[in-house]
């Protein structure tokens, strides 16, 4: 890699459902950040849902609803490379190459794998090859470095482990090794406090309408102090949320209205769901224009898969040149 070329960063986009507030400030919008600083691609993840979901109308709707919900929340395809995962065929081909380098052993130890086990299921073997595709998603594009939460490091350890034993094999250079760029992400809590998840039930979806958005705002669990009572901002799940979306400024002038007393959470609430309507109607605009011509989306994704097939073939080149395909 020429070291004073920008180093590729690459995204991949489980398509499992209209992302949350969470998804957006903790995963969407660090990762659109580092198109200022990376060569960037963002693919969707098709295949990899299809060891959960068997629905294909379902499958087909997750891919334009991520593919329209990041395009709205500011992606720009002629900035990065967008893409399907499926549209590139090379992926594939490196993860049986991969398959040859791992001892099922380490697979058996992986994370989804032994969470499905340990529930009583019986995964199939999609669930336990996964990481092994998730490998070959960021070793056939020779991404440098995989955005990941503080906590996520170790999802890319199996990645470069097999980088770095086919490399001991056939030489250095055949892959390239990532690292895992750890991004600042804040946790962002749900309507009820804890972690806002899908699961859980307490998420503001990113793209609902702004009287659904203004009635999950006021739902948000507060203590019930009365109206003129001074109460403490930071920890409350109101500020905390303002505070993401807010300027400095306004976080502080609401801290101090709410020290003072005379101000109410419902104050709080009504002035979360403003700030938040402002932010999130035009996205929830654009996201309905895309969501509603898939023929755009297809186009876009498309455009994206060319030029990431155009890097993978370099990539299989070699790899099939180094280990005697040929
Ligand atoms: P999920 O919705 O569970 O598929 O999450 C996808 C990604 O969104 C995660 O890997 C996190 O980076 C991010 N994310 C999800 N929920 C939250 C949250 N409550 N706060 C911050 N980040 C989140």
């Amino acid at each position: 890699m020429n070291v004073f070329a920008m180093r590729t960063a690459l995204t991949g986009i489980k398509p499992t459902h209209v992302p949350h507030l969470g998804n957006y400030f903790g995963a969407i919008r660090p990762a659109l950040r580092l198109v200022e600083s990376h060569r960037t691609a963002f693919f969707i993840a098709d295949y990899h849902a299809l060891t959960t979901v068997r629905d294909p109308n379902a499958l087909r709707g997750y891919v334009y609803d991520v593919a329209a919900s990041w395009l709205a929340c500011g992606l720009d395809p002629a900035r990065t490379i967008f893409y399907r995962q499926s549209d590139v065929p090379q992926v594939f081909e490196l993860s049986w190459i991969l398959s040859c380098f791992v001892a099922t052993g380490q697979l058996e130890r992986g994370v989804s794998y032994k969470d499905a086990l340990a529930k009583g299921e019986s995964p199939n073997a999609g669930i336990l090859c996964y990481p092994l595709l998730m490998a070959a998603d960021i070793l056939v594009f020779d991404a440098d470095v995989v955005p990941v939460g503080a906590d996520q490091k170790q999802h890319l350890e199996l990645t470069r482990d097999l980088a770095t034993r086919i490399n001991h094999v056939y030489g250095e250079g055949t892959l390239v090794v990532p690292e895992p760029l750890v991004t600042e992400a804040p946790l962002v809590p749900g309507i009820d406090g804890q972690k806002m998840s899908k699961s859980k039930g307490n998420t503001i979806p990113l793209f609902i309408g702004s009287k659904q958005l203004r009635k999950l705002c006021l739902s948000i669990v507060t203590n019930s102090e009365p109206l003129e009572a001074p109460k403490v901002a930071q920890g409350s799940t109101v500020y905390e949320l303002f505070k993401l979306v807010a300027s400095p400024e306004e976080a502080k002038a609401m801290e101090e209205k709410l020290a003072r007393g005379g101000y109410g959470w419902g104050h709080a609430k009504e002035e979360l769901y403003e700030v938040l309507e402002a932010l999130l109607a035009p996205m929830r605009d654009r996201f309905s224009q895309f969501r509603n011509d898939p023929g755009e989306l297809d186009r876009i994704l498309k455009q994206g898969a060319e030029r990431a097939r155009e890097v993978a073939a370099q990539t299989l080149e070699r790899v099939r040149a180094r280990i005697g395909i040929r």
